[in-house]
This record gives C-alpha cells, structure tokens and sequence, in this order.
C-alpha cells in the first residue's frame, strides 16, 4: 500500500506517519514510499491504542513540565546590584510593587522613602524575604565611559594625515597613606622641566614631566577620588593607571577598589610597589597578594603586570616608573593620537570658584588647541569665554594642544570635574545663575546668593568612595529650607588629626563610615570637644544627622494673639500684681497667657495671666461677650478703661524642619 494511502486512512500527514511508525516499532525507512499490506493492517488496526500511548505520553511530559515551572517559580529571582540602590530602583529590578518593598523594608525596622538608597547588606536582608537573590554586581560589568567615547570617535574620524602623537595622561591610584602624593612629588620635583619663573610649579591639577625627551601628563588631584568622579560623569580621562601598593601594608580595601576601577575603565596600568625603605617592606608579599586577591601576576612571576620596586620618600625607582609608563605608551601609541588643528575639546580635572577671580578651572585638553578667546560650551551651552590660559608653571599661555592640562579664567559658569568642554557654538541659558547657583551647592561651594538657613558642619570619613558619595546624596536629600547639612570635608580612611584640626576650624562635627580612630586621635577630639560618631549603617548615620539638624536648629517662637479685654474695675493692688475685672471684647482669653496693657494708642506695659475666674469659678477660657476677674502679674499700672491683650507664645512647629 503506498504510504501517502495509509496516511489518507489515518488522518495525519505523510511525513507525521514517518515519523510516527519507528515509534511503534515498524521501521519502514525514511525513504520508504510503499508499505507491505500486512503490515499496513497491523498499522491500522494498533493505530487507536498507539495514539492513545502518545496522548498519555504528551499529558505526562506536561505535567512534569509544569511541575518543573512552578518549581523554577519558587526558586528566588536573581538580581545584581552594586553597592548601592534606591528602593525604587530594587523594586523595579525585582519586578515587584515598590509598596511591597517599602512595607518589607519597615517590617525590618528601615523607613525610608522610594528614592533613598539601600546599602547591599539591607537589599540583602529585605530582599532574601521577598524570594530575591541579590548579588553584588562587580564594577566590571559597570558601564564605561560615554563622553570620552563620543571623543575618541570623533578623534577616530580625523583624517589620519592630521593626527598626531600625544603625551600619554598617566593616573596615580592607591590605598590612603601608600604614597601617591609622594609619588607625584617625587616625580614632579625630579623631572618638571624649570620654568622662565624660576620653576615653582603651581598645583592646578596636573602637570608635565619630559622624560627621554617625551613628555608625559599625570594628573596630580587626589587620584582616586577625582578618576572616580570623572568616570562616573562618563570621561575617561587617563591613559595609563599606576597601581601604589605600600611595600609594608600590602593590599588594602582602597587598592582593591582602585583596581576594579583601572580594570573597569579597560586601560593598561603598572604596579609601583612603594615604601620599600622602611624596615618592614616586603615586596614578595606584595605580590603574593596582588596575585591571589586580584589576580595581578608581576612580570618576574610569568604574568603581564610590571611591578616597580620604588621608595617615594629617598626618590628611587622613579626613573624606572617613567621607564615603564614610556613603554606601556609605546604599546599604547596607537589610541595616544589627537588633531591639533581641531577645535578643542577637554576634560575638566578641577574646577573651583575663587572669590575674585570666579570660575578657576584646569582641563586636560584631549583634542585640538585651546586658544586664549575661544568659546567653550558644555552639552550645547555656553559657559564663557577663555580669558587667559595658564600652565602648571604658573605661566601664561596663548595655546594649549593634546594632553595639555591648562587652567582657564574667564568662565562665567562653574563646570563639574569630569564634564567635557568643548570649543563651539552653543546656547546662552537664562537660567545660568540657577544652574550655577545649584552646581556650586553641589560641590559645596558656598554661594553668595541668599539662603538663611541654619548649617550643619559635618566632617565625612568612610571607608570606600562608594559610601562617602552614597552618604553625601543622602545627606543632601535630609536638607530642609531650615537647616542644611554643609560637608566641610569628605575623605576616605581613618579618622586622623587633620580631620579634628578642621573640625575645630570650621566648628564641624565628624562622621565616620566604617572607620576607626587612634585612641591619641579620639583623646584629641575629647579634648578639642568635638562632637563624633561613627556608623556601619548608612540608615543609623542620616537618622543621627537628621536629629542633629533637629538639635541645632533653635526654634522661633511665634506669637498667637489669643483675644482683647476692656479693663471695667480693680479690685486689689498689690507690689506685683493686680485683680481685675473687665469684659472680654474681641477674641477668647486663656489662662497662662502673656499680657500686654495698651491705653488708647499707648503700650504701657507687659505681665503674665495667672487666674482667671468667671463668676468666681476658676476657667480656663473666657470667651467674646463674657465679664471676668482675673490676676495680673506685673507692674501694678493697669488702670480702669485700659485695654489689656492676650497671647502666648509658642515654639514654631518643628515637625516642618
Ligand atoms: P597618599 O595618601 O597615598 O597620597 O599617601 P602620601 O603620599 O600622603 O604618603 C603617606 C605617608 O607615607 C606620608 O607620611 C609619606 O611621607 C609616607 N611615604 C610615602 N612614600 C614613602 C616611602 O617611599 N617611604 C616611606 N618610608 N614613607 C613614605
């Protein structure tokens, strides 16, 4: 019987009947076109009782299937968080209601509002009772870079025959105290070509060394802190990362974070492992631990990573950083290229506002030159006029090209670190002052433009960059009309005497973030009287702060006009007091009130309300209309016909702070 034939009886297709015999134990071939006619009976008759088989089958591989759903179901959702995220943000991660969130959130004993950030641990805890695995996301998976990307496209599409060689922009990151400052000193002070001005190289954020004849551009502002800041704004500013790690203290928690930083941000580093004067440095257990807690493996062991040997303080090994910074350029020649002939564009490495001179801020330009005249714009506005230019030597410039750090006056608004300026036509906003005025607070600078309220000075230590941004932006959020909080310093690391030297300048009480303190430091800060704190959890620290602002904040007291009597007899005077009858005529009167006594237009004098009576029974009130007797308090000066006024006074409101 051809096998199209049976189909036909069997009421399925063709090539399904193929399919289907094998399972029913007729293997008639896949290129089978006919079938014995025995076996096609055999196929007929079975056919009821085979379907019914693979019916049950299907039904069971369902049922096993959602079974297996439902189990998948129970199973937690995983979510991937960084250090920090709002409640929003979590919810809206976890797919569930930000209600629900917040409700488990208070069940725990945190009150916070939707847009108010969670710790990792809290996110965690709350979010283990919401059927949620959260994990902490590494900063690798972060997103780098989209304004410095934006550049390096540009720069790309220049015509290859105007792109020349740049200066490579080297980034000094580290743990506190490991000797970055001293390193860039080192460097600064052994290799800063001297100027006309006698060489007294001024701070202004970076600076130039030559080194082989080859200039090369670190940037000198607190390394991590300012690499984080213009990272998370989108530049990317640096080159070539140099990795300090004290030869005495090995890895710490700021070389870690430093490094996850580096290798977010894809660019090739060297280690300079410093200190290795001091009795205690031991090299070899640096890089036992650069290879087992980062997986950094040196050169000298089979790996990629050079690690330079240096002393910052006796100024050895510094040639051969450069050394090593000149080579890793080399392998790196092929991105440090840039168009001198374009209009200029530059990330800003500092920027503050000075009294007199207004906006001072120094930009690493990174494409074209920057002329004295040039119009500079951010994100398509204007923000002014170069004025004048200036190098690290101090001295004035008419240019500057690629990989040039160069200070600029004449800005009419204050741009953020890590904001690309950029040479061009833009838009005047109107609202300038706004967005100055607003930039400047959120750099803390204090604005000349009114504001009343009380301040809270805070000094900020924490333990990573993460938690002290993550606890200024709360803190922010905390301010009221009434009080703000005014961080007078942020740093990371232990509590230290410069810190308690700050406070006592600047009145400031410290907050540590999971920092310690030395006992001679905390003895220094008992007593200077400073007041100081230290928290795990950011929730207990803003909940501290805010009961501070509450403390410092002296409520006003507001006056309640309560009512008016007309004085109608005086029955006894005494030294300090008088009884007196009269009628109230506008208002209530309330015991315990303050009076005034006015005749006619005349303020004769004030006193307190001690009784009051209404037909000789003590009250509390007497109203408009109604004859009293009460005893005044004060001078006994009231006189028949006089008008006396009643009020209180109250503390304003402070649940409105
Ligand atoms: P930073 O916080 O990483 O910038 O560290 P600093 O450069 O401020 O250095 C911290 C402390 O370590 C300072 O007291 C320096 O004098 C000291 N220091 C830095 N480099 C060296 C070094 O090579 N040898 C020794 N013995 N001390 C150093």
């Amino acid at each position: 019987m051809n096998l199209t034939e049976l189909a036909r009886i069997l009421r399925v297709a063709p090539y399904e009947l193929k399919n289907l015999l094998p399972q029913m134990g007729f293997n008639v071939g896949q290129k089978a076109i006919k079938v014995d006619k025995m076996i096609a009976k055999k196929i007929i008759k079975n056919w009821p009782i085979f379907i019914a088989q693979i019916e049950k089958k299907r039904e069971a591989e369902e049922a096993l299937r959602k079974s297996q759903e439902a189990e998948e179901e129970k199973e937690a959702k995983k979510v991937e968080i960084g250090k920090f995220i709002t409640v929003r943000d979590l919810a809206s991660l976890a797919d569930i209601p930000v209600n629900s969130l917040l409700k488990e959130l208070m069940k725990n004993g945190v009150f916070v509002s939707i847009n108010e950030k969670l710790d990792f641990d809290t996110a965690a805890i709350v979010g283990a009772n919401l059927n949620l695995e959260v994990s902490l996301k590494t900063e690798k998976e972060e997103d780098v870079s989209v304004a410095r990307d934006a550049l390096s496209d540009k720069i790309s599409k220049e015509k290859e025959t105007d792109l020349i060689s740049r200066a490579p922009i080297i980034v000094v990151m580290g743990h506190v105290d490991h000797g970055k400052t001293k390193l860039l000193d080192a460097i600064r002070s052994t290799n800063v070509v001297e100027g006309e001005s006698g060489g007294i190289t001024q701070h202004i954020g970076a600076y130039q060394v030559v080194r082989k004849e080859q200039p090369i551009t670190f940037i000198d502002t607190p390394g991590h802190e300012a690499f984080t800041a213009m990272r998370s704004r989108g530049a990317r500013v640096a080159d070539i990362a140099i990795l300090v790690v004290a030869a005495d203290d090995g890895v710490k928690p700021q070389t870690i974070e430093a490094f996850r930083i580096i290798e977010a941000s894809k660019i090739p580093f060297i280690v300079a492992i410093n200190k290795i004067d001091k009795e205690d440095a031991d090299i070899n257990r640096v890089k036992q631990e650069l290879s087992t807690r980062l997986n950094i493996i040196p050169e000298d062991w089979g790996g990629k990573t050079v690690c330079v040997p240096i002393s910052a303080l006796e100024k050895k090994g510094i040639e051969d950083v450069l050394d090593m910074v000149l080579l890793t350029s080399e392998m790196e020649s092929e991105n440090l290229k840039a168009n001198p002939k374009a209009q200029a564009a530059g990330t800003v490495i500092e920027s503050n506002m000075d009294k007199g001179a207004g906006p001072v801020v120094t930009v690493l330009i990174q494409n074209g030159t920057l002329r004295v005249g040039d119009q500079l714009c951010y994100d398509g506005i204007i923000y002014g006029k170069v004025k004048s230019l200036r190098n690290y030597k101090g001295e004035e410039i008419k240019i500057a090209g690629p990989s040039t750090p160069a200070r600029i006056l004449g800005l009419k608004m204050l741009p953020e670190v890590g904001d690309v300026l950029e040479v061009g036509e833009g838009e005047k906003i109107r609202i300038k002052k706004i967005v100055a005025k607003n930039k400047l607070e959120h750099q803390g600078v204090s604005t000349e433009i009114e504001d009343d309220s009380v301040k809270l000075n805070l000094i900020i230590k924490a333990d990573f960059l993460g938690s002290a941004e993550a606890i200024e932006e709360s803190l922010m959020k905390i301010n009221t009309k009434k009080v703000k909080v005014k961080i007078i310093h942020k740093g990371l690391g232990n509590i230290n005497e410069g810190d308690v030297k700050r406070a006592e300048d600047s009145g400031a009480q410290i907050i540590g973030f999971n920092v310690k303190t030395q006992a001679q430091v905390e003895n220094l800060i008992r007593e200077k009287n400073i007041k100081f704190s230290i928290f795990s959890i950011i929730y207990d620290l803003i909940e501290y702060v805010k009961v501070e602002m509450k403390n410092i904040y002296k409520p006003k007291m507001i006056r309640r006009d309560l009512g008016k009597l007309e004085v109608l007899a005086i029955f006894r005077t005494e030294n300090d007091s008088q009884i007196l009858g009269g009628k109230v005529i506008d208002g209530v009167i309330e015991e315990a009130s303050m009076i005034e006594v006015w005749r006619g237009e005349d303020f004769i004098d004030k006193g307190k309300l001690s009784n009051l009576q209404e037909a000789k029974q003590n009250v509390r009130t007497v109203e408009k209309g109604n004859e009293c007797g009460l005893k005044y308090e004060g001078k006994p000066l009231v006189q028949v016909g006089d008008v006396l006024s009643f009020y209180k006074e109250e503390e304003e409101d402070q649940s409105e702070l």
